[in-house]
């Protein structure tokens, strides 16, 4: 077990034993119902946090304002959106902590707190706090409240991913428009409510959950549908950009305008294959017979065990469209971008694809943000992937805040991938 304290969300734990509780923190909302979900963990142990105000044009005009141009598109969107919040006068900066993970590895990702903290100080909010969970450290930063965020954090990402791919799998069949959303409203509220209200003793928070899961899936399966054979497009990519329907135009929906559905890479991968290179660093390192190692070993099973009791209500839903296991992922990736060889979400796309193909999609965009070295190391591989598939298209589309052609891209993609559809259904 991780950890078994029992905190409700009213529980006001004293100023000094953690100096979070006089903040609120603000979560930037990579995912729309992720960041409202992981917010409400926070709640549930004890802290304010909510996900920083929606995004507008405002946030482009900080971001550039902040960013000297060279920063990746994710950093402009997320600097924009905390400056944007900064600069309102109801903020009072003495009480904001601005959440900002940050991870090694090769890409600029791991600039992104120490690069916020600097903007931050030269222009005149010191007292404001970024909260940084490294991979490595997590969150001790939480002290006592660190294990207990993290199992109910992990479970609140789990249960996000869970009703967006329900609203996913409902949307482009919706007989009356706007009924999936308003229904993935109503239960991502419950999910958030549930987190909030339940204490975080880890039985008896994994069992609300799961109550509160079914009472969402039951919902959605009241939905009047029309299925019907429509083309599912894989979406890959860069996690922030994919995933931020502000920063990548909303291209979802986009898509499902085009009589598509998608079916896009969520969360909770990015955090199994960070598991599984801790182990493979440790094996590595010849350090898998440690504690460390026993301590990730026993993490991973308890997390294994939770994704099961959440997703097993979903079985039915899912059929056909089951995430796989990380590790088969990275087989899948090993012929093209073997995963010793090449970091991060560049092995990640690459091998989703192949497995979506398995799956029947009928085609895949990787979502990237301009310059990103993820997307152009994928889009050099991607022809080769493409023939070895039979012609599968496979496009990469950017995104920098400047796009103007993205209606009329899909609509061309659309027809390749209905084209394609048609040829394999025939051999
Ligand atoms: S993955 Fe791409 S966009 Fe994201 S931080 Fe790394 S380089 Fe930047």
């Amino acid at each position: 077990m991780l950890h078994t304290i029992s905190v409700a969300a009213s529980a006001e734990p004293a100023a000094s034993q953690y100096p979070l509780t006089a903040k609120r923190i603000y979560i930037p909302p990579m995912a729309y119902g992720s960041a409202r979900a992981f917010a409400a963990a926070f709640r549930a142990i004890g802290l304010d946090a909510e996900p920083t105000p929606p995004s507008d044009h405002r946030t482009r005009e900080l971001g550039a304002k902040y960013t000297s141009g060279d920063e990746c598109y994710p950093a402009k969107v997320t600097v924009g959106d905390f400056m944007r919040l900064l600069e309102k006068p109801d903020t009072d900066p003495a009480r904001v902590a601005l959440f900002m993970p940050t991870a090694e590895g090769p890409c600029r990702f791991g600039q992104y707190a120490p690069y916020l903290r600097h903007i931050l100080d030269t222009s005149g909010y010191r007292s404001v706090e970024i909260l940084s969970p490294t991979s490595r450290n997590a969150y001790q930063g939480l002290g006592s409240l660190s294990k207990p965020f993290v199992r109910t954090g992990w479970r609140a990402l789990l249960c996000a991913d869970l009703l967006e791919k329900m609203q996913l799998i409902c949307r482009p069949y919706e007989v009356q428009r706007g009924d999936t959303e308003a229904i993935y409203e109503e239960s991502l509220g419950d999910l958030c409510r549930t987190l909030e209200s339940t204490p975080v003793e880890p039985g008896v928070q994994l069992q609300s959950l799961r109550d509160c899961m079914v009472r969402g899936r039951d919902r959605f399966r009241k939905l009047s549908l029309n299925r019907r054979p429509l083309p599912v497009i894989g979406i890959v990519g860069e996690i922030f950009c994919r995933l931020n329907t502000f920063s990548n135009e909303n291209l979802v929906r986009c898509l499902e305008g085009y009589g598509a559905e998608a079916w896009v890479s969520d969360i909770v991968e990015w955090i199994w294959y960070t598991n599984s290179e801790h182990f493979r660093k440790l094996e590595l390192a010849g350090r898998i017979w440690t504690t460390e190692a026993l301590g990730a070993w026993i993490r991973k099973r308890v997390q294994k065990h939770d994704e099961r009791v959440l997703v097993a209500p979903f079985a039915e839903d899912f059929k056909g469209r089951e995430e796989p296991d990380i590790y088969e992922i990275l087989e899948c990736a090993r012929p093209y971008l073997p995963r010793e060889g090449a970091f991060g979400e560049m092995v990640l796309n690459v091998g989703k694809v192949v497995y979506l193909a398995r799956k029947g999609a009928a085609g895949v965009i990787d979502i990237s943000p301009f310059t990103c070295m993820n997307g152009i190391v994928c889009e050099a591989i991607y022809p080769r992937i493409s023939r070895d598939l039979g012609g599968l298209p496979i496009r990469n589309f950017y995104f920098d805040g400047t796009q103007s052609d993205l209606d009329r891209d899909l609509g061309v993609y659309m027809e390749l991938a209905r084209s394609y559809q048609k040829r394999s259904s025939r051999s």
